[in-house]
């Protein structure tokens, strides 16, 4: 007994010190990944691939015209850069219009507001709504009103959002625009009105959309340019009483079929049925043509698939890109696929998501089981000499991998300089001239760098804890304001 446990040791103590010593990534591996990765530097495809979407089709929210072209684009746009298994894989989408909208104050003097409606927004009436004024400057603040104090007046809730490079302002900004809402409508306000979850200095406004559970009846809900929640906040601050008309003509259609569309580079060998997931949105808001959300993340994750298809490495696992449907409104495309890969779930050995922008990668992280950083730490080794730093193992891989990390699929995270992020973000700016070509090449070359790495290395990232947390207002009450 006592000398099996001793072998047992010897054994393990083999194992570790030569886990130790080897290497997580073979060299031919990191050789051609650095390949590609330099390769991806001087590439133009992503650009291409940017242009062409945001000129040919332009804006494209879920249920549009817009998306169904997207649609069309993107399968054509896969099959002619030479994808395998393109296919279109049918989703059901919201269709929201957002009508026209018009905002201003009547009193204590008169003045037009650049103003944009929340996605999802009802509409008013037809006569509109005219209301005092109660201005909060955070959701808790809302939360400690009374009925009395809010009931037939509008919430404005004026919180100013920070720029950050890791984006960090747009978790307290986002929760506002999400579920504000929300706590205005159980008071009893007649609208809601929030400065914009955004940073732009110009006179423009970020729509965004709304989290619609458990709404006990809705009501009107809009944003202001940052200059104009300026025009408000002094009107307010004035100390007179301040009234606002609101006229939306915003409405819910019915729900209409959209699709993701996927395209692969196919694995070769018994890791074939293995799939590295590249992912994205097609949808983008109506208000731009949707550049910097998501076509550069439509572009990042094409572009380095098309460098490894293209490369004459045949990668063992399977790439798969997909371009998700309607992320902005409520993850359709992402539930979707998790839906119908549920008995593929374990085949699904890693994701990686882009979904913020052009700006170049900073930093490098993960989520993987502990056992795997190892990969982890070497994979940055390649990262390193394009001015990505080693993150932590936290990441949370984008809104559209949260389906299949939360069923234990493993992610990675390039993590973008989001500085000027939020000056474009939801609105008319979301222009193609916002691409800077060599950040998005960067991108290009860490994406292509981490997709080779994890479809030719024999060992996966493990499984992460099945994590059945659910995403609702109440939930985020309990964070902090
Ligand atoms: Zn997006």
């Amino acid at each position: 007994m006592r000398t099996c446990i001793r072998l047992a040791f010897v054994f393990c103590l083999l194992i570790s010190t030569s886990r130790l010593f080897a290497q997580a990534i073979p060299t031919d591996i990191k050789d051609a990944a650095l390949e590609l990765r330099d390769a991806a530097m001087q590439d133009s495809i992503a650009y291409d691939v940017v242009e062409s979407l945001t000129m040919e089709v332009g804006p494209r929210s879920a249920g549009s015209a817009g998306d169904a072209a997207a649609v069309q684009w993107a399968v054509k746009k896969l099959n002619s850069l030479g994808f395998e298994r393109v296919h279109a894989d049918t989703v059901e989408v919201p269709h929201w219009d957002r009508g026209t909208l018009d905002v201003r104050i009547n009193a204590p003097y008169a003045q037009s507001l650049v103003a944009t409606s929340l996605g999802g927004s009802v509409g008013t009436p037809h006569e509109g709504v005219e209301a005092p004024i109660v201005r909060v400057a955070s959701l808790a603040e809302l939360r400690a009103l009374t009925s009395e104090q809010l009931q037939g007046r509008i919430a404005y809730i004026d919180h100013v959002m920070e720029r950050a490079k890791d984006g960090e302002g747009y978790s307290t900004a986002g929760r506002i625009r999400a579920c504000g809402h929300v706590v205005a409508a159980e008071l009893g306000a007649r609208a809601t009105i929030i400065r914009s979850a955004g940073t732009s200095t110009h006179r423009v406004a970020h729509t965004g959309s709304m989290r619609m559970n458990k709404i006990p009846g809705t009501i009107p809900a809009v944003a202001l340019a940052n200059a104009d929640a300026d025009i408000l906040t002094y009107a307010v601050n004035s100390g007179k009483p301040v009234t606002v008309r609101l006229h939306s003509t915003a409405r819910e259609l019915p729900r209409v079929i959209s699709a993701n569309v996927i395209g692969e580079v196919r694995g070769s060998g018994k890791l074939a049925n293995e799939i590295v997931i590249l992912g994205a949105h097609l949808d983008s808001w109506d208000l731009g043509t949707g550049a910097i959300d998501d076509g550069a993340g439509v572009a990042i994750v094409t572009a380095a698939a098309k460098l490894i298809l293209d490369s004459g490495h045949r990668p063992r696992r399977t790439i798969r890109v997909v371009l998700y449907a309607n992320e902005e409104f409520g993850l359709s495309g992402a539930e979707s696929y998790a839906t119908n890969h549920r008995s593929k779930i374990e085949d699904h050995v890693v994701g990686l998501e882009a979904d913020f922008g052009d700006g170049a990668v900073w930093e490098f992280s993960s989520r993987v089981a502990e056992d795997a950083l190892d990969i982890i730490d070497e994979l940055h080794t390649l990262l390193e000499d394009i001015g990505i730093e080693r993150g932590d193992n936290e990441a949370d891989g984008g809104a559209d991998l949260t389906p299949l990390r939360k069923a234990g699929m493993p992610v990675l995270s390039m993590t973008q300089d989001g500085t000027h992020y939020f000056d474009y973000h939801h609105t008319v700016d979301d222009t193609l001239d916002k691409i800077d070509r060599d950040d998005l090449n960067q991108n290009v070359a860490a994406y292509v760098t981490a997709a080779y790495v994890a479809a030719n290395i024999e060992r996966d990232f493990g499984r992460l804890p099945i994590d059945t947390s659910e995403k609702t207002c109440a939930a985020e009450f309990d964070g902090d304001d």
